[in-house]
């Protein structure tokens, strides 16, 4: 053991070798980092020589082989882009929305400079961050005023607790969803101290129901959009225009619509789903609504709340805004996707445009990467047509026709082959259907194929004879 200890060579010799300075430069390190990495190769090498592990091999190469793997490990990300060969358009567990170039480019541009967040350029005084964007989201919405916290669920809390603490919340039992991850809305109105009154049933609710609800203590009428399920069959809900009716000249009682999706662009225009749009929700007459901004508004994660201007300033100036604000890279995200929708060009934002693909569009794609997969040997490939899902929580229900290919190879069933593109670099997520891995083009644009070609490459490389 002896002996092994004494060929662990000292620290200023290390520092000498070539092998330091080689990987000082692979890695962009400098010589004190290295040194402390060398010190830790060092002592784990003494704890196996004592546990015996570690029996006579060469000392030295075993330090730098192993200061590598440190390096390479502390040199990688942990978030980290992935290939969405899925085809779903908003996938939760990927970050929903992909931005548009024109929202990374505010946001780079924001985040590397000082900023007018909460400046006032005009008075040279302190401004609010919540005139940032508040006069756009008008103008997309046509609400009287709004403002922006951190996510929807951030929003919904917020309302209950600023208008319902302590007071009854009107919901028909038919709304009381579950959203992914554990987002209830009768847990989180127990969080916000508003007390839920619960009316109608699972599949009917009528405008009697609220009525006879209504008390001296009503602070709320909550419509919540059944984002991620459908009832169908004999099923009845109160329409927006009639919760607005029944309220009439009720001051104190407030009607608040959580819309989940904000959709800004009519999507049933295409036929696709019947998603409520914020315009029309405002339009209808309630006095708020609250919404993401990662859904289907194709933007970054953002709660945004239009309505009543009077509502509004009540929120501004509440403690829970300060709690809740959003960060200025998202405030930079949001204003380019918003103006997106000013500008009439929402199907430049990436959810918008490849929700609205067409067969021929995706099928372009997917034929590119076809032309593109030449000298892989192992792989079967197949055109085929499938349906892509929207996701997100959102449209249950819908589809979108979309092509896909099917790959198979003898070497590998298809969820060995799925778990290798999965945890290659970069990774990528397929769907599996029939034994067989599929890529939908409906999710992989143009840009991404050599990655996605690369990918393959790199599973047949470990299966080649
Ligand atoms: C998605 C959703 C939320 C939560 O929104 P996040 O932006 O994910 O925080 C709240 N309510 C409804 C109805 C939703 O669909």
């Amino acid at each position: 053991m002896k002996e092994l200890f004494r060929n662990i060579p000292p620290i200023h010799e290390l520092q000498k070798q070539h092998s330091f300075i080689q990987l000082c430069k692979r890695f962009d390190v400098d010589k004190s980092l290295m040194t402390s990495i060398v010190r830790t190769t060092i002592d784990k090498i003494r704890s196996e020589i004592i546990s015996g592990e570690m029996k006579g091999a060469n000392i030295n190469s075993k330090i730098w082989y192993e200061a590598e793997v440190i390096l390479q490990s502390k040199s990688n990300f942990n978030l980290m882009p992935v290939i969405n060969a899925t085809g779903t358009v908003l996938h939760t567990n990927l970050g929903r929305a992909r931005l548009s170039r024109e929202a990374i480019d505010r946001v780079v541009e924001v985040a590397s400079n000082y900023s007018n967040l909460e400046f006032d350029i005009e008075s040279g005084k302190r401004g609010s961050r919540h005139d940032i964007i508040e006069a756009l989201i008008k103008e997309v919405t046509g609400a009287e005023a709004a403002m922006v916290v951190n996510n929807n669920a951030a929003a919904v809390y917020f309302i209950l607790n600023a208008f319902g603490k302590g007071k009854e919340v009107i919901v028909s039992r038919g709304q009381l969803v579950e959203i992914g991850g554990s987002f209830r809305i009768s847990s989180i109105m127990e969080e916000s101290g508003a007390k839920l009154i619960e009316v109608g049933t699972t599949n009917k609710t009528h405008l009697m129901d609220y009525q006879e609800a209504i008390s001296d203590e009503t602070a709320m009428l909550l419509k919540v959009h059944t984002s991620n399920f459908k009832t169908i069959g004999f099923t009845q809900s109160v329409s927006t225009e009639q919760l607005a009716g029944l309220k009439g000249s009720r001051e104190d009682i407030i009607l608040y619509e959580d819309l989940g999706s904000g959709v800004l662009y009519d999507f049933t225009e295409g036929g696709i789903g019947e998603e409520p749009l914020v315009q029309k929700a405002l339009h209808a007459g309630v006095d708020i609504v609250s919404f993401s901004g990662d859904k289907l508004l194709g933007g970054p994660q953002a709660g945004i709340i239009a309505g009543k201007k009077e509502y509004i300033d009540k929120l501004k100036k509440h403690q829970l805004a300060r709690v809740l604000r959003m960060d200025k890279m998202s405030f930079a995200a949001l204003e380019a996707t918003l103006k997106a929708y000013a500008m009439n060009k929402a199907k430049e934002i990436p959810t918008i445009r490849d929700m609205l693909l067409s067969v021929e569009e995706i099928s372009e794609t997917a034929t590119l990467f076809l032309h593109s997969i030449e000298g892989l040997e192992i792989f079967e490939w197949e055109i085929t047509e499938v349906e892509s899902m929207i996701g997100g929580g959102t449209m249950p229900g819908v589809t979108l026709p979309s092509i896909a290919v099917k790959v198979s190879t003898e070497k590998l069933s298809a969820q060995s082959l799925a778990e290798k593109l999965r945890m290659g670099t970069p990774s990528v997520v397929v769907r599996i259907q029939d034994q067989h891995v599929l890529l939908d083009f409906r999710t992989i644009t143009q840009g991404e194929l050599d990655k996605l070609v690369a990918a393959f490459r790199n599973v047949e490389l470990t299966y080649r004879d």
